[in-house]
């Protein structure tokens, strides 16, 4: 990519990097007005107890409505909010309007807890601990009851950083999960010094785990880690009952997917949150 060169580099252009880069302006230019216009929506997905069923918290996913491009998934647009560096004002958008919407379900649930997503970008900004600090007061959610989510290839990308950064974040009281684990490559002697509460398993294994295959054995041993390090386990992306049945004989404490909760519209959650456990004991 001719912007990753820097200057005084000499660049070879060849016809598809004009489209390319008009896309990316288009999309940019889309998304920086989507904020101001009220493009955004969230929705969430439980977090589940695997041993009862109970919800334990809920984790915000953003959603953009663009009114010329129709829905446009996370995975398409937040690369770019995070390379254009409008990942900071989109992410604090998503924690405040997360931490008010948690707090006000805390009125019937007062468990309830919230997982948010935060870019590499957000986390080493200069003032993201006194935003983060600033939305939870401004919701009224106790910062005990917030769990921040970094990919493991966030971390690893600039590990002291990514330790001192964390290791500020955890002085607020909010908790600390590494998403998507087990594609980035942390050693063994990293993980231990990561101040973290949460460790998800990305779903690629999950997704694989059959109850005879290598990959169930991966798992195992992913949980047996994380029990090991006082983690908090969650599997993520469980689409069906035998992946669920697997991961409670492993003794994983937490799940998600769609076999036992998608991704909702908040009107929807005050009836799932009523509605007991969403997988009980078979
Ligand atoms: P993630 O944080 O790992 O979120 C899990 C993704 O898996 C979500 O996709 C969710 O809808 C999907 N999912 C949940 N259960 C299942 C299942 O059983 N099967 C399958 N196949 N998928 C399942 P989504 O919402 O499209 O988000 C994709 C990614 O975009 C997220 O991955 C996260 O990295 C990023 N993202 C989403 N919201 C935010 C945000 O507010 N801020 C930032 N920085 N990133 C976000
Ligand atoms: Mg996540
Ligand atoms: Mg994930
Ligand atoms: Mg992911």
């Amino acid at each position: 990519r001719a912007k990753k060169d820097g200057p005084g580099k000499v660049v070879v252009y060849e016809p598809h990097m004009h489209t390319e880069a008009l896309n990316y302006l288009s999309l940019r230019g889309d998304l920086q007005r989507a904020l101001a216009e009220n493009e955004f929506r969230l929705q969430y997905q439980p977090l589940v107890r695997l041993d009862s069923g109970d919800i334990a918290g809920v984790e915000a996913l953003i959603r953009w409505h663009s009114p010329t491009r129709g829905l446009v998934s996370p995975a398409d647009f937040i690369p770019i909010a995070e390379e254009s560096g409008l990942i900071v004002d989109i992410g604090q958008w998503v924690l405040e309007s997360s931490a008010a919407q948690v707090a006000a379900w805390r009125r019937n649930s007062p468990d309830l807890t919230l997982n948010v997503n935060v870019s590499g970008h957000q986390l080493v900004h200069p003032r993201f601990a006194a935003n983060v600090t600033r939305a939870l007061a401004v919701a009224g959610l106790p910062s005990s009851a917030v769990t921040l989510e970094l990919t493991e290839s966030v971390l690893m990308s600039d590990p002291d950083a990514a330790v001192a950064s964390l290791a500020s974040l955890r002085e607020l009281g909010v908790q600390l999960s590494i998403d998507d684990f087990g594609t980035g490559y942390s050693s063994l002697a990293y993980l231990r010094e990561l101040p973290v509460d949460e460790l998800k398993i990305d779903r690629a294994f999950i997704a694989r785990a059959e109850l005879t295959s290598e990959d169930l054995a991966l798992v195992r041993t992913i949980v047996e880690l994380g029990h090991i390090l006082g983690l908090r386990v969650v599997a993520e992306g469980i689409e069906n009952a035998a992946q669920l049945e697997a991961l409670r004989r492993l003794g994983c404490s937490y799940g998600q997917g769609y076999h036992l909760c998608r991704p909702s519209d908040p009107a929807d959650l005050p009836k799932i949150l009523a509605g007991g456990p969403v997988a009980p004991l078979a």
